[in-house]
Parts: C-alpha cells; structure tokens; sequence
C-alpha cells in the first residue's frame, strides 16, 4: 500500500514493540496496533505512517484564512490536509478528519501537490486542516520539493512535537501559525489530552527560524479567565512583542456544546493585549474593529486593511510602513 511509508523517528524494541519518539506521547506500540495520533502504526516490530500522501482536503485559500496576517499578505496558498490528531480536543472544528483515521482520503504523490501549487499561481504550500507534525514523512518530502521550486511552506499546527523532528521541519519551514490553546498545564492534560510545556518549547525554538504567529481560540469554560489570558500575554510578550497573536472565538462543535464565547471578554482580551503586543487581531467575530487591520505601531498609520479575507495594503512596501519608514517585520 503506497501509503504505509516507513515512519522516521522511533526505536524497535526487542520485544516486538516500537517507541514512537516524534511526538511528546513517545508512545510504545505493540505489532498491529497505532499510536495515540491514530495514524502510525506497528508492522511486524517496525514503525509506518499509514497517511504518506492521503490527503482528505485541498483548496486554494487565501493566506488569512490560515491565519497568517504579516506572510505575503493577500496571497493565495495552496492548502492541504490529511487525517488523525496527536491532540483530543473536544470542540474541534475538524473532528470528522481530525478524530476519524479512517476518515476518505485521495492519494498525491508530493510532485503532485508541488505542480498543483505551480500551476495555481500559490505562494506556497500550506499543511493544515489537521495536524501537520504527525504527517511528518510526507510533509517533508513536500517541503523539500516546494523548496526546490521556490514555494513557501506553511504550517498551521498544535506545536506537540519533539526538538529533534521538529529541527528537521524548521529546515523547509517558512512561516507556522502555532496554536497556544490554554496556559494551564492542567487544561492541556485534561481537555488537549497532552501538556504544554512542548508547545511553548516548539514556539521558542520556531521563532527566529521561521516567521511565526500564534492563535487562541477562546473556549467558554475553558480558557475564558483574564488572569489566565494575562499570563499569555506576558509570556508573548517577553518571547517577542511583534508576534502577531490571533485571538478567536469558539463556537459549539464536535462533542462540546457550551455557548460561544461572549463577545466583550474577547474584546476585552484584545484590549489587554494591545498593551504588550505590536499586533493583535481577532478573529471568528464578523465585526472585529480596531482588531482587523494592521497598524503601524510607530506611527500609528494603517498599512493593512482587511474586511473578511479581503485584504487592501494601504502604507506598506517591502515590510515597512511607507508613511513612517519604520520595518513592521512583515514578509511581503
Ligand atoms: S506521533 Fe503518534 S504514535 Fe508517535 S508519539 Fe505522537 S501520538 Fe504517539
């Protein structure tokens, strides 16, 4: 089967049994049984990743969507995805991919993709709708060859991956947008079904590798507390106050039914935010004010304009606000 790939990243044990050792799970799998990710499986004291070019979704997305607002803005990415998830978030969006390993999928080999972004006119290559870390053998392959060809890569990830695979991935990666879904160990073992520790170690070692922006959807009853916010915050800020942070908000999905997040506490956030942070945006909400548009923080000028995905570069060349001079950081 083209897909079973041999998988890097593990140890066989002389009992039979593999250690996975890509993600923090480090999960020993028994012949014939998977990882906690659903997708790597152990055949006869070997590991395979069983999703090597299955694909369950591919689009052309505009670059905002991702999100990504200081990366080629405007642009359009080729956006790919497959199945399973090292995570176990109750309210995931994605769940009918994210949680289901035998969700449908078509097989591409990476040549494919690589052309499919080429003739679509795509800045690049974006690995997201799932988690792109465990898909790891194929999103390296992809990678290498998007790299070849002059395409960017991107990935839109929960961040839960060891530093040695995760150095291999900074190699081909251009821009992440990492997740920070709570700040509360705690949170992390109960609700993400892992911990947080390798997250903020993954968004330390990404950024100054690679362009990096950080999303929190705020989730009613899980994160919704402003001291917890505030610590974030803090920790952003002191990794680096010109990190976009996209704050959004949740909705009802999959198997967590509490209200959406109330509107005026993401607000609020926002608002807290912009104390510490150059750039803060919100997100999921259709009227996100003062919170859509990039400012220059310098002069205060607007450089970007964004209405939904439609996007409008008002003061900006090369990075750097033409109505000051002063370099927003943004790759343009
Ligand atoms: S990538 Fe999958 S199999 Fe490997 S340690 Fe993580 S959850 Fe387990």
């Amino acid at each position: 089967m083209r897909s079973m790939v041999k998988a890097k990243h593990f140890d066989a044990r002389d009992d039979g049994r593999v250690h996975c050792t890509l993600c923090p799970h480090l999960c020993t799998i028994a012949d014939g049984r998977v990882g906690t990710c659903g997708v790597r499986k152990n055949e006869k004291g070997a590991l395979y990743t069983a999703i090597y070019g299955e694909v369950t979704g591919m689009a052309m997305d505009p670059i905002e969507k991702k999100p990504l607002y200081h990366f080629y803005p405007g642009s359009s990415i080729l956006s790919i995805g497959t199945k399973g998830c090292n995570f176990r978030c109750a309210y995931c969006q994605n769940w009918h991919i994210s949680q289901d390993a035998g969700a449908r999928s078509s097989y591409y080999a990476p040549a494919d993709i690589v052309k499919a972004a080429l003739d679509n006119g795509s800045v690049g290559i974006a690995f997201t709708y799932s988690e792109p870390f465990i898909w790891f053998e194929y999103v390296q392959d992809c990678a290498r060859l998007a790299r070849e060809k002059g395409l960017k890569n991107v990935y839109v990830t929960n961040g839960y991956i060891n530093p040695a695979p995760l150095d291999e991935i900074l190699e081909y990666a251009d821009a992440m947008n990492i997740d920070l879904k709570a700040f509360r160990e705690d949170t992390y073992r109960k609700v993400q079904k892992g911990t947080l520790a390798p997250v903020l170690e993954t968004i330390r070692a990404a950024h100054g590798r690679c362009h990096v922006e950080l999303t929190t959807l705020v989730v009613t009853g899980m994160n919704d507390s402003m001291d917890e916010m505030r610590e974030m915050i803090d920790w952003i800020a002191a990794l680096d106050p010109k990190i976009p942070w996209h704050i959004s908000r949740y909705h009802p999905s999959y198997k967590y039914d509490a209200p959406a997040t109330d509107v005026d506490f993401i607000y609020r956030v926002c608002a807290e935010a912009a104390k510490k942070l150059s750039f803060v945006y919100c997100g999921n909400i259709s009227r996100a004010g003062n919170f859509e548009d990039t400012k220059c923080p310098s002069c205060g000028a607007t450089v970007i304009e964004r209405r939904g995905y439609r996007v409008r570069i008002t003061a900006l060349r090369g990075g750097t606000c033409t109505a000051c001079g002063h370099d927003l950081g943004i790759r343009q």
